[in-house]
Formats: C-alpha cells, structure tokens, sequence
C-alpha cells in the first residue's frame, strides 16, 4: 500500500498529566497510536530498517523513553507490530516520568531498538566539538553497558546538530544520524529524516505520509524550512522562548 518509507518521530503516547515533563503538543493519544499502528500494519526500527531495507515501509521512534513508551513497546511486541528505535538519555533513564533501565532492558529483549538521545537533553549545536563528543560517547556506553546491545544512531535532542556533531558522532563510533527534518526514506545510512508527531495530527494524516504525493508531508518539509531559517536567524535561545509563548 505505500510508495515511500517514512519515519515517524513519537513522543509521549496517552494524556500528559499535570507535572509530567513532556511537551503535550508532542504526545500522541493511545487510540490512535493503536489506530495508526492497524492502518500502517507493520512498523520497523531505524535499527533493523537498515538491515533489511526491503522489509521496511514504515519506521517508528520515540525520543526521550518517557514512561508511557514502555506500554507501548509491550502493545507493539504483543500485537506483532514489529519494531522501534527508542531514543534515551541516560542521564534521566529511571528519573520520574521516564522508563527505567530494568523497563529498558526487558523491551531491548523483546526486540525492540535502544539507541542514544545524547547523554543529557542538551542541544548539541551549542556544544564544542568536544563537548559534544562526551555527550555521544558516553551516552552510547552508558546504554550498551546496563542493556549489552549496540547502539548506533543519534537522535540529537530537539534536531539540532551542526557538522561537529557529525564528525562527534563518527568518532564515538555512531553510524546513523536520525534527524527532525521532515521527508520520505530511500535506504540512507548516515541520516535519517523524520515525520514529526503531534497532538492534533489525524491516523489519516501520517499514513498518507506513505504515498508519494502527500500533501501532509510536503506541508511539513515546506514548514520546517521556513522554521528552520527563523531559527538560524534567531538562535535556539530565541525561538524557543518565542515558541514557548506562541504554543503555551
Ligand atoms: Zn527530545
């Protein structure tokens, strides 16, 4: 049924209670994470996508390993849904509204992909070089020491990067860079664009991410370079106060 791969980024999955640290604008209701999951039939990680390239239409991930993506995994493996990249920072792994290592490991063994957030939710983009290798390095050991799987891709926290953080990432032994920017996947290995989830977006829309021409996906990529110019402009600090007003 679909013409194109593409990966999708989730967030949160259910109701954000008061207190809970994730951005509600990126959670995504239960009902129709199930939902999407019957349309699409079958997900994969960014992890095994790569592979087996073949096998891969629709690829599923999640930043931050809140809590609520532990239930989700266990639905996933439970229903045969196949499988996704989890992307975490060790250095909130355990703390209150995220999955602990034990939560981690148990869905690592049911197939499912952990891989790195960067040690801690920073911007890598307002890191040195070297700073930013830290975060990779020891964010991919810290994961492949407690779950003794390989950890490979970087997700950087919010989708900003710049080339040092490509030559970091190299360094630190990473292969794949999954990224914010929205747009279809042809079999890439270094980087990896992504559909981004939100609250309001309908099952409708992110599997029509899978035709060709989609007009949901090409609104995405055509926002994302406007937002991205305003962002260069005014610099993370920046935008995300402004946005932080403009969102609430
Ligand atoms: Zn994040």
């Amino acid at each position: 049924m679909s013409d194109v791969s593409v990966a999708y980024m989730f967030h949160a999955i259910g109701d954000v209670m008061p207190g809970d640290i994730a951005d509600k604008h990126y959670a995504f209701s239960e009902s129709k994470f199930r939902d999407f999951l019957a349309v699409v039939g079958y997900v994969s990680s960014i992890r095994d996508a790569l592979q087996n390239p073949s096998h891969a239409k629709a690829l599923c991930t999640f930043d931050d390993g809140h809590i609520s993506n532990y239930a989700a995994a266990l639905y996933m493996k439970e229903h045969g849904y196949g499988s996704a990249d989890f992307f975490v920072n060790p250095s909130t792994v355990g703390q209150k509204n995220f999955m602990d290592w034990a939560q981690l490991k148990e869905i690592s063994a049911a197939g499912m992909s952990i891989q790195s957030h960067a040690y801690e939710h920073v911007y890598l983009s307002d890191l040195t070089e070297n700073e930013q290798y830290e975060q990779l390095y020891r964010s991919k050991s810290a994961i492949e020491e407690k779950l003794g799987s390989e950890v490979t891709i970087i997700a950087p926290p919010g989708g900003r990067f710049n080339a040092a953080t490509k030559i970091a990432a190299q360094r630190a032994g990473y292969k794949t860079l999954a990224g914010s920017v929205p747009g279809s996947w042809s079999g890439e290995t270094a980087y990896v664009r992504r559909i981004p989830v939100m609250q309001g977006n309908t099952v409708e829309q992110l599997a029509s991410c899978l035709k060709s021409l989609s007009p949901h996906r090409f609104r995405l990529q055509a926002k994302y370079y406007s937002t991205y110019t305003v962002k260069k402009m005014l610099g993370n600090g920046v935008y995300d106060a402004l946005r932080q007003r403009v969102l609430g």
